[in-house]
């Protein structure tokens, strides 16, 4: 073997690996665990590179770094699979690591309805595979992992027997990638509406057409946050999408709850789902603009006991950040002003570049504006199966916060 290159045996064969040697200076992040390598860090690329192939990473003076995949399109040029020099890249690696993501979840009680893999969370970075139930959703969005997704449904099949996987990859980010929208089956064709289970309710799921994986998981704890202050209350929920929040208000004893989303086939399901639980009577909801509305009410000093909002992403880019403060602080202002005295908010944020920090002072701005002060209930982030590792900071990206408006 020469020593310049790096081979491993797969399948029998001899494979010679693409080499990546890091600038000089390699940049806390990669030293501190982050397994993204953007192209401005890299010195050189020993090899022909398409783009999709695993590689290793050296530091400028040979010392191994990782094997991860290579995108040279990609401002993230290369995304480390593992730092052991011993795991060989291949298909029982990724069976390996979807059945480590199953044990953990286990251990941890997330077991009917989870995230199983969080990309990079579990060391799959660009790989999301919901489970929902016996049925199976997944996105692979960088083409690193797009190339392994016959493995990865190889795995699925080994270790659950599902009854139906399904690839929602309609996603813009794998454009950047150089890959394709597509969605479709990844096993025999199956009923894409389904029904799971949450703290006791049912819910209907659109694997095929419901927005992101058909259902956000990652807000299942903190539905379960509100049980105690919605308890003979009058709710009103803006950016309710299928109704989940509002549809568990009215299981702990809202009064009355009205729900607001701006997609027509959400309000849909929303109301489909109120009545798959029985509680079409007290939950109700509506087609708006959650903007227009809460001004609109505020403006006419409409009152409730609870307001909660739980809008998409504001921004996906640094250059907006503002921009999404901004955001962030009207409809929570509003909200506000629609509580009566003594009542609380329910708030969310899912824009990781806002961070934690950033969003209490949004909040605390917002009551200073609508000259209300706050007792905070609860401040907690997304649900335990979608891990936080601290040194890969887009982990963390979902805020949920209580307060008693006074
Ligand atoms: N609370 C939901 C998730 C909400 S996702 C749950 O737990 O399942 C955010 C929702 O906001 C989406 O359904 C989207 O259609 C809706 N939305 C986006 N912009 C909106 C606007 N201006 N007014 C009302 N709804 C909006």
């Amino acid at each position: 073997m020469k020593s310049s290159s790096f081979s491993i045996f797969r399948d029998g064969y001899l494979c010679v690996m693409i080499k990546v040697y890091l600038a000089k200076k390699i940049s806390r992040r990669v030293v501190e665990g982050h397994p993204w390598i953007f192209s401005n860090e890299v010195d050189r690329v020993e090899g022909e590179v398409k783009g999709g192939e695993t590689v290793t990473v050296f530091t400028h003076d040979n010392k191994f770094i990782g094997t991860g995949y290579i995108n040279p399109r990609s401002q993230i040029m290369v995304r480390l699979l593992t730092r052991n020099r011993n795991e060989v890249i291949d298909e029982e690696f990724f069976y390996k690591r979807i059945l480590q993501s199953w044990e953990y979840r286990k251990k941890i009680g997330y077991t009917e309805n989870c995230r199983l893999v969080f990309g990079e969370a579990d060391s799959l970075p660009q790989l999301i595979i919901d489970k929902f139930n016996d049925y199976f959703v997944i996105q692979t969005l960088a083409l690193g992992i797009d190339v392994w997704k016959p493995a990865i449904v190889n795995a699925l099949n080994k270790i659950f027997d599902p009854k139906g996987i399904y690839e929602r990859n309609d996603v813009p980010v794998r454009e950047v990638e150089g890959m394709s929208q597509q969605k479709g089956f990844l096993s025999a064709p199956f009923d894409t509406n389904i029904i799971i289970k949450e703290n006791g309710l049912k819910f209907n799921v659109d694997i095929e057409n419901g927005q992101k994986t058909g259902y956000f998981l990652d807000q299942q704890d903190n539905r379960k946050a509100i049980q105690h202050i919605v308890k003979g209350a009058n709710v009103l929920g803006a950016f309710t999408y299928t109704g989940t929040f509002e549809i568990h208000a009215a299981h702990y004893g809202a009064k009355s709850v009205i729900g607001f989303d701006i997609s027509e086939n959400a309000v849909q399901q929303a109301n489909k789902n109120a009545a798959l639980n029985g509680l079409e009577d007290i939950c109700k909801f509506q087609t708006a603009n959650a903007f227009d509305i809460l001004k609109q009410w505020s403006k006419e000093e409409k009152k409730f006991d609870v307001v909660m909002l739980d809008p998409p992403a504001f921004t996906k880019s640094r250059e907006t950040i503002q921009k999404a403060v901004a955001g962030y602080k009207e409809i929570n202002l509003r909200g506000m002003k629609l509580i009566e005295p003594g009542g609380f908010l329910v708030t969310s944020s899912c824009t990781s570049l806002v961070n934690a920090e950033l969003f209490l002072h949004t909040i605390e701005m917002a009551a200073k504006d609508a000259k209300r002060k706050l007792r905070q209930v609860c401040f907690q982030a997304q649900a335990p199966d979608h891990p936080i590792v601290r040194t890969i900071e887009n982990t963390l990206y979902l805020k949920f916060l209580i307060v008693e408006v006074q």
